[in-house]
């Protein structure tokens, strides 16, 4: 009888083991049991064919790479004339990116100035929820996304919001994301078109549509066939900001400092092949 005892005991502490064990898991990946849920009704409404592995897992966000079901235009509260042409038929089967935000663990405390201040936030935004804090958050991505694909700009387009989650366009190719531009390699010559290209974006998007992206530097811009793209723009601000000034000049300077460093680094590398020459 103490060995049947025994067993059990063994079994429930395993068990409890196994449990601890998902539940790290789970908090690790940061998609709560709700994020879960709502993952698996994209996937049983055709929205989404498939998810598939992470793509990158940042502080306050996973992006993974899926697959658009057979119900997905649909879903979507797209313009027609907004669409991108190339998917106007045919959206299904085409590789996705579904930003996730995470709701658990997570520091807030620096987005509130981004938010206030921010008129399009005055009402509907409660300090303390951080589930609902990030669902604004999230939103705040989406709508900026938006704005930002209406004037022209590059940026991956956003097809779907729902709670903390968005939908858009892929890009990179063969779920292989594009690199970021702090990872391009690139001939001497190429730099300053690519430095023009990021000064006329920044243009376009206060110009255009009266936002500063607030966190604008070699890690959230995309290089594909031969294009920059702006990513990750749930911080980007009205230009009537307060801080607009502010944010601005960081962007700008950020910009610099590493256009300014590329084009260093070729010039010191032709220097020493000159002199390895001599
Ligand atoms: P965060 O920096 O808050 O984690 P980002 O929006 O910058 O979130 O996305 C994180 C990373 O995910 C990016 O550096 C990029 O590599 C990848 N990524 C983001 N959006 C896309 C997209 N639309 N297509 C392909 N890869 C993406
Ligand atoms: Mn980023």
């Amino acid at each position: 009888e103490s060995l049947t005892k025994k067993f059990f005991e063994e079994k429930k502490r395993s068990e409890l083991r196994l449990k601890d064990k998902a539940l790290t898991a789970t908090v690790e990946n940061a998609i709560d049991r709700r994020t879960r849920l709502l993952l698996f009704k994209f996937l049983s409404a055709g929205i989404l064919d498939s998810i598939f592995g992470c793509v990158s897992t940042g502080k306050e966000a996973n992006v993974y790479s899926s697959v658009a079901g057979c119900n997905f235009l649909e879903n979507l509260e797209v313009p027609p004339n907004m669409l991108p042409s190339v998917y106007q038929q045919d959206c299904k089967d085409r590789v996705l990116a579904l930003k996730v935000f995470k709701t658990v663990a997570l520091s807030f405390r620096d987005r509130d100035r981004y938010i206030d201040g921010d008129i399009r936030f005055k009402n509907g935004y409660r300090k303390g929820s951080s589930r609902d804090m990030v669902i604004l958050w999230t939103e705040k991505e989406f709508r900026n996304l938006r704005r930002l694909a209406k004037v022209g700009l590059p940026v991956p387009f956003p097809y779907y919001l729902k709670k903390n989650v968005i939908i858009m366009e892929f890009i990179g190719r063969n779920h292989q994301t594009a690199p970021l531009l702090k990872d391009v390699v690139l001939p001497s010559n190429e730099w300053l078109q690519l430095y023009l290209q990021v000064c006329r974006m920044m243009r376009i998007m206060y110009r255009d549509a009266n936002l500063v992206h607030a966190d604008l530097s070699e890690y959230n811009l995309m290089y594909y066939e031969s294009k920059l793209f702006v990513i990750d723009v749930s911080q980007a601000v009205e230009n009537d900001h307060p801080s607009m000034g502010y944010f601005l000049y960081r962007d700008c300077k950020n910009v610099c400092i590493f256009f300014k460093s590329r084009v260093e680094e070729d010039a010191v590398s032709a220097k020493v092949a000159t002199e390895r020459k001599n």
